[in-house]
């Protein structure tokens, strides 16, 4: 039994209970083994269940559930497999700056086609000397005439070796020299000098697939500048605060799997001539696991819902980020343990997908390191 902080959220389990019998168990293993390409008619399908604009607003055609609701979505996808919690969750992180910071015009152009998976966006912040020191945009936008020429790179862009559109923070027509200011251009892969290129080896998370971006002379209106120039940090940030929700969840759901799972392992393996689960060393790795889940859930929660009231939340999504994703190595890790040789060969379980999956959520979306100087930051100021 599932703690719900609010009654709709059974309403969002039961739906993916449903959806994940019929559309997910069939092909997630098929996903994860196949050889890294971007799975477009999957996606097509989330988009067509309402599972890619869950939570984008109703009036540009998204489902406009709350954050208690999609992050609920996040938490039960991530639960039947990570993968497709993640790519549920891209869409939502893209066209955040849209929805808050985007012309009406730019939000009726992007918004209807990405909320149901027709367009795929990606939001391009990382480069290779911008990851957790993300304001260090080597990416430059030089004005000439109405257009911006863009030249750079971006890499670890979830999606962006599919994407039809990026949210793209760059600089804007200032030297590379100089400390940047950070300014955001909607941009589009049909025209020339965009390249998406995926990236290859991934550990886990692999039906999400993971993308490099080239820009060589690209050239672009400047009528699709997102927002104003220089505020490109702040917005990228506010994005970020709400994602890191949506890891916290896909933490939580992976700490549920990895419970279910071992206490189902726990009452079924016999060895010396008794179900496992009679160890007391098994029991105390289950109640661990059950507590670190639970406070992981709670923090999470609390996130969401101040999110929904509309106070502040930055503190709190990085306190459940920290939480839940650390709580949730915690978790397949003793699983691992408890289903030992069955869980760590794919195919007696899902224990070693599991613990392939989990580990990214500790390092997307700022780095736990990155978290605890957020919140030590908000305790000390
Ligand atoms: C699968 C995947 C998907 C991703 N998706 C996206 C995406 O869609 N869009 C996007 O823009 N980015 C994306 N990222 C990038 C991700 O956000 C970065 O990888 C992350 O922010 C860390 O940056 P980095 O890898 O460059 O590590 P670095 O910043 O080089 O950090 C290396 C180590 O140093 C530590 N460190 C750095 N600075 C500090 C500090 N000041 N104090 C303490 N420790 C510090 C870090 O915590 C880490 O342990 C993705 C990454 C991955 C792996």
């Amino acid at each position: 039994m599932r703690y719900n902080i609010d009654p709709r959220q059974q309403a969002v389990r039961d739906r993916i209970k449903e959806f994940a019998e019929k559309e997910i168990l069939p092909v997630y293993k098929e996903l994860d083994r196949a050889p890294e390409k971007f799975p477009v008619d999957y996606y097509r399908k989330l988009g067509k269940a309402g599972y890619i604009g869950f939570a984008m607003p109703k009036e540009y055609g998204g489902g406009g559930y709350s954050n208690i609701e999609y992050i609920t979505l996040i938490e039960e996808l991530a639960y039947w497999d990570a993968a497709t919690a993640l790519l549920a969750a891209v869409p939502e992180l893209a066209v955040y700056p849209i929805i808050h910071f985007a012309t009406e015009e730019q939000k009726k152009k992007y918004l209807p086609k990405c909320a149901t998976g027709e367009m795929i966006p990606s939001f391009a912040l990382t480069e290779r000397m911008a990851g957790s020191d993300a304001a260090n945009q080597q990416t430059i936008a030089k004005i000439v005439g109405n257009e911006f020429v863009i030249n750079g790179e971006k890499i670890f862009i979830m999606h962006g070796d599919a994407c039809d559109l990026a949210v793209l923070f760059c600089r804007i027509g200032e030297e590379a020299s100089e400390r940047p200011k950070v300014s955001a251009i909607i941009i589009e892969s049909n025209r020339p000098g965009f390249k998406g290129f995926t990236l290859k080896h991934k550990m886990g998370m692999r039906a999400a697939t993971t993308g490099r971006i080239e820009l060589k002379d690209y050239r672009i209106p400047i009528s699709y500048q997102l927002g104003e120039i220089g505020k490109g940090f702040r917005y990228a940030m506010a994005t970020l605060d709400g994602a890191r929700i949506g890891v916290a969840a896909q933490g939580v759901g992976l700490c549920q799997r990895a419970l279910d799972e071992s206490i189902s392992y726990a009452k079924s393996r016999i060895a010396f001539g008794a179900p496992i689960a009679k160890l007391q060393a098994i029991q105390w790795m289950i109640a661990d696991m059950a507590t670190q889940l639970e406070a992981a859930r709670m923090l999470t929660y609390k996130a969401a819902v101040l999110q929904d009231k509309g106070e502040k939340f930055s503190l709190e999504a990085s306190q459940a980020k920290l939480f839940a994703t650390e709580a949730s190595r915690f978790c397949v890790d003793r699983a691992m343990q408890i289903h030992s040789g069955y869980g760590y060969i794919g195919e007696f379980s899902v224990i070693e997908k599991l613990y392939r999956d989990q580990r990214v959520t500790e390092i997307y979306e700022g780095t736990s390191e990155v978290q605890r100087m957020v919140i030590a930051g908000n305790y000390l100021r």
